[in-house]
This record gives structure tokens, sequence and C-alpha cells, in this order.
């Protein structure tokens, strides 16, 4: 049999996007025959398509339809509920497959390391996040909602989203597949005051025009900043002069539009802030978080020729008794696989592990998505990352650089599988789930109503509603 027939049997480990599309680019490679097995370590498949993206964002969503497409070919198989590093090791995928990938993304959030971090009080927005999603992890958060000024540190999508989220009316909270009991939780909500904090000016905020500019027509909500802050900064206005960006320009319009003075008659606030840095998260006599203390920040031009910011002596307190931390995502290390641990990812070049000792790719052995370059991007963007890692994978095959292993049968993983984790969740399974929700979001004219629970997921599929 020539390397072209063999059917190579391939792991991805993580069903995001980019594990999906990792997916979608090896079927398209008809010189070979792939059959795939996914494994998530929850039920549910889609990654941060249904716990990162914002409930209000349904158009997003709909990408879903790409990923079960591809599910749907005979030769992909969906392992949920089945984690690596527990139900699976490294040995096993080893006996049983010839190439195996990560596409597990970045699971937890960069530390600011300032003082009053850990106070109660004090949360990732990736938890809040997770939250109002609906993750079966978070889903027993507590978030004190009853307090009326929240501060957001960082001025990325994520924040927009958080800020979005916190200042929307229950009208508009309805028109989404928010989880049940946050929408409960938002009900009571007390916020008026949301503060998104910019340690570096406007032309350098990491939010898109369309979600900034979206922050503008919140029903219920003013987006507000202040004129002296969204000045544009001089390397900046001199860049402009040189070079046409258009995109710029429209984002500090959109920002200085918020500048304006206007007749408040929404009842939130949304503050938008710039030059500011948190240096202290300040707490009350309980241990609760209750400000924020803020440095002004000045941009200077490093040697990499970027801008950053740099202290001044001026500070300020802000009273803010939630803070969410939305500095960016972080990789986490994986049993077994070599780890990068200063950028939060696996050890890789253009995808193939690395063994950091030798400098020499693993064989069989690859990374996509998140876990790959780190967080950034948007759903998109993985598809290209993961083109990139499939176009090694072929390399590799073509020079018989893949593992061999001992029992490549399809058959007897599902035995191993079936013995380690009996409620494993199938593709199938994971689609009547889909069928339920939706049912569930008509009777309540909502888009979807998730179920939260793992309990109450496999229950569901079980008795069939
Ligand atoms: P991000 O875009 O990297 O933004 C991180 C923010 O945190 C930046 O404003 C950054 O400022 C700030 N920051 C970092 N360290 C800080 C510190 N020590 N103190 C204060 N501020 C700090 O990350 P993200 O918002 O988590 O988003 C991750 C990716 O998902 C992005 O590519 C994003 O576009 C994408 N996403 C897209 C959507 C959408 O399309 N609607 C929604 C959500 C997420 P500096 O710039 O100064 O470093």
């Amino acid at each position: 049999m020539t390397q072209e027939q063999k059917v190579i049997r391939v792991a991805v480990i993580g069903s995001g996007p980019a594990g999906f599309y990792a997916c979608e680019h090896l079927f398209k490679k008809e010189d070979y025959s792939f059959s795939i097995d996914m494994f998530d370590k929850l039920p549910t498949p889609h990654g941060l398509v249904r716990s990162g993206v914002a409930p209000d964002h349904q158009k997003i969503k709909s990408v879903t339809r790409v990923y079960d497409k591809i599910a749907s070919n005979e030769n992909f198989r969906f392992f949920g509920l089945v984690e690596y590093g527990k139900h699976i090791t490294i040995d096993d995928l080893k006996k049983h497959y010839h190439i195996i990938i990560f596409a597990t993304g970045a699971q937890t959030d960069r530390k600011m390391n300032i003082p009053g971090e850990d106070l109660k009080g004090s949360h990732t927005a990736t938890e809040f996040v997770a939250w109002y999603n609906g993750h079966p992890d978070y889903r027993d958060y507590k978030f004190d909602l009853a307090r009326e000024k929240v501060a957001i540190v960082g001025v990325g999508n994520v924040a927009v989203d958080v800020a979005r989220i916190l200042c929307r009316t229950q009208e508009e909270l309805m028109e989404t597949d928010i989880a049940d009991y946050a929408l409960e939780a938002l009900k009571e909500s007390r916020v008026r005051e949301v503060y998104l904090l910019g340690r570096r000016g406007p032309a350098q905020a990491a939010f898109t025009n369309p979600e900034v500019r979206e922050l503008g027509n919140l029903e219920d909500a003013h987006a507000i900043t202040r004129i002296e802050e969204v000045e544009l900064d001089e390397f900046t206005s001199e860049l402009l002069e040189k070079e046409e960006d258009r995109s710029l320009v429209k984002k500090i319009e959109i920002l200085n539009a918020y500048s304006e003075k206007i007749e408040f008659v929404k009842s939130k606030k949304l503050h938008i802030r710039f030059l500011v840095s948190p240096v202290e998260i300040i707490g009350d006599e309980n241990g609760r978080v209750k400000a924020i203390k803020l440095v002004k920040n000045e941009l200077y031009r490093a040697e990499d020729g970027s801008l950053r910011p740099r202290a001044t002596d001026e500070y300020e307190e802000l009273e803010a008794g939630l803070v969410f931390r939305s500095i960016g995502y972080q990789g986490v290390p994986l049993p077994d696989i070599p780890f990068h641990d200063k950028w939060g990812v696996i050890h890789n070049e253009k995808g193939r592990i690395i063994d950091p000792d030798s400098g020499e790719p693993v064989t069989g052995f690859y990374a996509t998505g998140w876990i790959k370059r780190g967080p950034t991007g948007v759903i998109g963007t993985n598809k290209q990352d993961s083109g990139e890692t499939v176009e090694c994978i072929v390399e590799d095959i073509i020079s018989g650089d893949l593992l061999s292993p001992e029992n490549p049968d399809p058959d007897k993983i599902l035995e191993l599988i079936s013995e380690r984790q009996p409620n494993y969740f199938s593709y199938e399974d994971w689609l009547r789930l889909n069928e339920f929700e939706l049912e569930k979001g008509k009777q309540q004219g909502r888009p979807r109503v998730k179920y939260t629970s793992i309990e109450e997921m496999l229950d569901a599929v079980k008795k069939g509603s």
C-alpha cells in the first residue's frame, strides 16, 4: 500500500474553530484519506463560538453551520466529555493515531500583577464571559451586580463585550442566548456606571471599529469619552499625515463623537477612558473591592518602534465595587507537551510541535489556533492558521515523518473510550441537544435556551427532551 492510499488516522484535541478548520483542510486534500477523531472535555463542541462569542452577536455564531458540515463527513467522529490527560493520555494517542493536533485554545487570563488583584469582587473578564455564556464550569460563579460602578481593565473586544452585556436592558438581553441564570441575575443588576480603562491612547486601542460603534447604539446607556483623552497623540498624527489609514481615522471619529456634550436621558453611562493604568485595587475593611487606583500615562516610542505607555506622577482613585481584568487570554500547558511558559503557547514552528531541548520537531505532533500562535485574531484567522499547520502535516507525510500506531483500527480507540468515559457525547448527541435548545428558545421567543450543566445535557439526550 502506498503512503497516498493508506488511511491516515488523526486525533484533534479541542473542538473550537481552529480544530474544525484543521479537519476541513485535511478533508480537502484529495490525495490522502484522513479519518479524524475530535476530542473535547465538554460534551458540546465549538469552543469559544459557544462559550466566548457574546450572546448578542448571534450572526457570528452562525459559523457553526460550517462546522456541522465538516462534522457530517463520514470520516469524522466527535468524542465530547473526553479530556486529554484524564480519559486519554499521550501514550493512548500514540498507539492509535498517525497524527495528533492540539487545538485547545487559551483557557486562562493574563495577570496584572498589582496589589489587590485577588480581592473579593475582582474577577477576570473571561470568568464573567464563560458565566453569561453558560459554560458548565462557570455556572455557579457569583458576581456582585448590586454594585453601581464597575471598572473593566483593557480595551480589547472582550472588554467591550463585557461592558455591553452589563449595559444592555433586559429586553435587549431577551433577544440573545445568554444563560438563563445570567439573564435573571442581570435583571436585578444595579450597575449604572461602567468604565473601560485603556492604558494607551485611542489610536492604540485594541477594539475594532464595528464593536466600538455598537457602544453608541445601546438602548439605555450612553457611551462617553473625555475630549482630552481622545486627542490624537503626536506620533500618530505625524504618521497619519504621511500615510492614509481610514480605519484608524474612523475609530478616532467615533470616539470623538462620544465626547460631545449630550443630555443624559439614558439610565447607564459607559465611560471609555484612555492613558490610565491600574496600579492597585483598593479593598474595604471586609476585603471587598471599593476602588481602583489609576496612574495617568504618557506615550513614548520604544526601541522596537511601538508606542508604549509610561507612568507620570499623576494619580486618581476611581470608585468601583466590581473589577474585571480583560487584558488578554493565556494558554495553559498540556500534560507531556512542550510549552513555552513566557509566551503561553505550545513550542512550535508553523504548527509543528518542537522539542525545546533538541530544537527538532516531535514526529506526529502539531498545534493550531490560539495554543499555537497566542490569543489574537478573529474566528476566521484560525482558518488560515490551520491551513499552515495542515501544509506542514502534508509535507511530513510525503517525507514519511508520521507516527506508526500499533492499533490504528477506529474500533479499538472506541473500545478504550467507551471503557474510560461511557458517557461520551457524539456529534449526533450534540445535534439532538442543539435541537432541544432551539426548541426551548422558540417557546420563549429567544434564539436558544442553553443547557448549562453536564448532567442536564446527558439527561436530555438520554430522555429525548
Ligand atoms: P486583546 O485584543 O489583546 O486586548 C487586550 C487589552 O488589554 C488591550 O487593550 C491591552 O492594551 C490591554 N492590556 C494588556 N496588558 C495590560 C495591562 N497590564 N494593564 C492594562 N491593560 C493591559 O485581547 P482580548 O480583548 O482578550 O481579545 C482576544 C482576541 O479575540 C482579539 O484578537 C479580539 O479581537 C478577539 N475578539 C473578537 C471579538 C469580535 O470580533 N467581536 C470579540 C471578542 C474577542 P495594549 O494594547 O496596550 O497592550
